[in-house]
């Protein structure tokens, strides 16, 4: 099946399919790229359109001074405890976005080399000057061990001219930005501490980073990093100010059980959402893609509501067959039909107390669509040939991944039932809007499917990670739990889940593609799966760019060649302006043309 092959992201960027994710820094090489001034060709700003960039991301210059004021008022509106938890999972989510900075554009470094880009690039962004005193990592033993210290910590400026000094270490920003680098690279949680802080009156910050394995008791650092703390199942009212959270279930622990998890703004959005509403009576409407996890949402708004003691239950419409619906939903009495011969009670009655969640709402007929409105309107259903009404007391929380409004124009879903069930809508995002989740998310299906198949498979290979974030996931959450699941039953215990144990033939393609876009500029594709034949379109097209005679056989080389000089085709010979159609800056598109050049002479 080798001509059946397509170019991963994964397969083009990272050469170091061989290499062993693994380093010390006493084998570091100062010299090698990425260095502080790699990075810092990085930054650039641009005043004439109000904007900063980091490569191709843009940024934002603030005085610290407002940090220390932001920080006061997070104290003062949320107590020590949760705005630390704010601020570490911001911090978190600024290093997974430093790691993917580094990794996508120095895809051939040592890994040694990555790890401590971290540091400079922190000290580039001004948050701290980091002195390393030492790293090693050893993915394959799930180790890893780092230290080092913080000179002219940015966040404790800030924090002492707010606070003064005090007895617990404040650097939780820079921390979770730590956290965010490291884990990203490493594929495996790793936790830092700061063990020493200028806020305390040490000279420096001293922070340590371990792996949880390694720490052993992690529950204090994860209450900063878990975005929701009723993820443990317990629902804690919110505290009020300067009062602590209660400690951490340990359920959060146990990878048998069900969670929520992830740090992102658009996921921490949704919760948030769903703690304001849970408490009521309100009818809940999610709205997602298919796989986006809206189950799991109802469930866990069902936990954390008063009705947590009565039933949950749960309908898919769309797997009900028309002539069943209103049966199962409204039950069924003896006799009302060849068939029926007993009594029955439907899924409103069964949920009687607690939580009827109707997924695929969209699905139901207009004929069963009247007598939810009417359950919902009344509260009483009367069931299939029977003669009275029953009165009930549910919670109706629906979803559906269509959109309802069009549902609605189109005739096929009634518009009172619509705003019924509209009250209070929470919208759950694609997995794609919500990649800084991904490296949790891998990590904890890792564990829970080790768990469920008595596996111990250890993590993942580098290209099976790199690979696994920039995948677009058309499926969603769903779709990447299948595939660790596979993965873990794929592989062997004790090594890495590598690319092959992921995807099977085929699958693969709809990993993320180079494609040719607008202005010469080489860019990942997004969107579902691309159809067979608009793959050998576009490699046609590629190999025609390339000059190649063979339409199946294209080499990096040659694309890198071709887009260089289509990029300063399209720019009209200025090399700057060509480097920033290609994402690179002057001096390094001038370096990669150098060096094409050699290599052709
Ligand atoms: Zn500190």
């Amino acid at each position: 099946m080798a001509k059946e092959r397509r170019i991963s992201l994964a397969e083009v960027t990272d050469k170091n399919k061989h290499k062993l994710l693994r380093g010390d820094s006493d084998e570091l090489d100062d010299r090698a790229s990425p260095t502080l001034r790699d990075l810092t060709e990085c930054l650039f700003f641009s005043p004439g359109d109000g904007r900063i960039w980091l490569n191709n991301v843009r940024m934002v210059l603030m005085h610290n001074l407002t940090m220390g004021t932001l920080r006061r008022e997070l104290v003062d509106l949320l107590g020590v405890e949760r705005a630390r938890g704010v601020m570490t999972r911001t911090g978190y989510i600024s290093g997974v976005e430093g790691a993917r900075l580094v990794r996508d554009q120095w895809p051939n470094a040592e890994p040694i080399t990555l790890f401590s880009a971290g540091t400079r690039l922190h000290s580039l962004e001004g948050a701290v000057q980091v002195e390393t005193v030492h790293i090693s990592f050893d993915a394959a033993k799930g180790v890893y061990d780092g230290e080092f210290i913080w000179h002219n910590s940015s966040e404790a400026d800030a924090h002492i001219s707010e606070f003064g000094l005090g007895t617990h270490p404040v650097c939780w920003m820079q921390l979770g930005y730590a956290m965010g680098y490291v884990t990203t690279l490493f594929v495996k949680p790793v936790i830092f501490r700061e063990v020493e802080c200028c806020s305390m009156g040490h000279p420096n910050c001293r922070v340590v980073g371990k792996t949880a394995e390694q720490w052993g008791d992690i529950s204090e650092d994860l209450r900063y990093l878990s975005a929701e703390s009723f993820v443990a199942g317990g629902f804690a009212p919110a505290p009020a100010a300067g009062v602590s959270l209660p400690e951490l279930d340990p359920a959060l622990l146990d990878p048998g059980k069900k969670l929520m998890v992830g740090v992102s703004a658009a996921f921490t959005a949704a919760c948030h959402r769903l703690r304001r509403v849970a408490p009521t009576r309100a009818t809940v409407l999610f709205l997602g893609e298919s796989g986006v996890g809206k189950e799991l949402f109802a469930q866990m708004l069902h936990e954390i509501s008063p009705r947590k003691s009565k039933p949950f239950v749960s309908v898919n419409c769309a797997a009900i067959p028309e002539t069943l619906v209103e049966s199962e939903l409204f039950g069924v009495e003896r006799g009302a039909y060849t068939g029926a011969v007993s009594s029955r009670a439907g899924r409103f009655e069964r949920a009687n107390g607690g939580t009827l969640f109707l997924d695929e709402v969209s699905s139901l007929s207009l004929v069963a669509q009247g007598k939810l409105l009417r359950a919902l309107q009344e509260g009483d259903v009367e069931r299939v040939g029977g003669t009275q009404t029953i009165r009930i007391d549910v919670r109706v929380v629906a979803a559906c991944n269509v959109d309802l409004r069009r549902e609605v124009e189109a005739g096929r879903f009634r518009e009172d039932l619509y705003f019924r069930l509209n009250v209070f809508p929470v919208h759950l995002p694609p997995l794609r809007e919500r990649r800084e989740d991904i490296p949790l998310l891998l990590n904890y299906f890792l564990h829970r499917y080790n768990f469920r198949h008595d596996r111990n498979v250890a993590s993942f290979t580098p290209r099976a990670f790199s690979t696994l974030l920039n995948y677009n996931y058309p499926g969603n959450i769903r779709e990447l739990q299948n595939l660790v699941e596979r993965g873990v039953i794929s592989a062997e215990d004790g090594s890495p889940i590598d690319l092959h144990h992921l995807f099977v033939s085929g699958e693969a393609s709809s990993i993320a593609l180079f494609a040719v876009a607008e202005g010469g500029r080489l860019s990942e594709r997004t969107g579902g799966a691309r159809s067979k034949s608009e793959t050998s379109d576009l490699f046609r097209m590629l190999a025609e760019l390339t000059g190649s005679s063979d339409t199946e056989r294209i080499s990096i080389d040659s694309v890198d060649v071709a887009l260089m000089d289509l990029a300063i085709e399209q720019s009209g010979g200025k090399l700057s302006r060509a480097a920033r159609l290609l994402g690179l800056t002057r001096p390094q598109l001038a370096y990669r043309l150098q060096k094409h050049k050699q290599r052709g002479e």
